[in-house]
């Protein structure tokens, strides 16, 4: 395993991506950060973060809190979990640009941010879900993200049926989409290169899906250390927007 984060380790990629016809990608919000959007984990993450209140972050964005208390799941989840005017970064775009040169199998991430299919990703399998879809848990019927934007503080979003408007994403108690686990699993199997960037890899059941791995190189692109690290071919310490970017660069050349 080579692990610094000079040139050499940026070559090392390049050529591993030059070489691979399957690729997937496995991203958390380490791949967002870079955007403006903060992480759970890191030194500025939300999970460090004063949030003046005395409930844990993970805590109220848990299904048990959301059902209990709505009005202040919503506040706190408008805060600090949507960022409208985000914008994706290099290591989006890098992404989607692979996938367009089809070599890409697969974006497999824990974001709910929507920016990898902003940045031209098609093939991504959203683990927990996505704040920009909302739907009636009355009806069914589906909102954007404007609604939930929309309701006044303290408030909580509700459809003309009376329903009461659900994101649609995964909170902590809450089981993973099937349909969208069978599709990344399968996606993983099938890769010949896994590149697993900006997660810390404790959130289960997704950390695990990188078990179905049986291709040939592993990468992990991480500012910190992760469970995964003993077991990759190549590991990029580094900012992934600007590691995908000098990526990009020397594959275009
Ligand atoms: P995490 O906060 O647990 O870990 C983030 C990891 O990314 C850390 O290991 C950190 O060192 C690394 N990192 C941060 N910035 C980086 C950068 N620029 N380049 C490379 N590495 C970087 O995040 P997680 O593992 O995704 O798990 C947290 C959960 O939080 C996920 O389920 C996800 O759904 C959710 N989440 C999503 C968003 C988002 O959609 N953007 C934001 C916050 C949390």
């Amino acid at each position: 395993m080579e692990e610094n984060s000079a040139k050499g380790n940026i070559e090392a990629l390049a050529e591993i991506l030059r070489n691979s016809g399957r690729i997937v990608f496995f991203t958390g919000a380490g791949v967002s950060t870079e955007s403006g959007i903060p992480d759970f984990r890191s030194a500025d993450g939300i999970y460090n973060q004063k949030i003046g209140r005395t409930v844990s972050p993970e805590e109220m964005i848990s299904h048990s809190y959301y059902v209990r208390y709505p009005a202040e799941f919503f506040d706190f989840y408008k805060e600090k979990l949507i960022y409208p005017d985000a914008s994706p970064n290099a290591a989006h775009r890098a992404m989607a640009a692979l996938e367009k040169m089809d070599k890409v199998r697969g974006v497999v991430t824990q974001n709910i941010d929507g920016l990898h299919q902003k940045a031209g990703s098609e093939k991504v399998y959203e683990l927990h879900g996505s704040v920009l879809r909302n739907y009636c848990e009355k009806c069914g019927k589906f909102f954007g993200v404007e609604t939930v934007l929309e309701t006044p503080e303290h408030g909580v979003p509700a459809c003309s049926c009376g329903g009461r408007i659900k994101p649609d994403v995964v909170l902590y108690e809450e089981a993973l989409d099937d349909r969208v686990v069978s599709g990344a699993v399968r996606a993983i199997t099938e890769a010949d290169t896994l590149v697993i960037g900006g997660t810390s890899l404790v959130v289960y059941p997704a950390a695990g899906l990188i078990r179905y791995f049986r291709g040939k190189k592993l990468v992990l692109i991480n500012q910190s250390v992760t469970q995964a690290d003993s077991e990759a071919d190549l590991i990029v310490r580094g900012k992934i927007g600007e590691v995908m970017k000098e990526v990009m660069t020397l594959l275009n050349s």
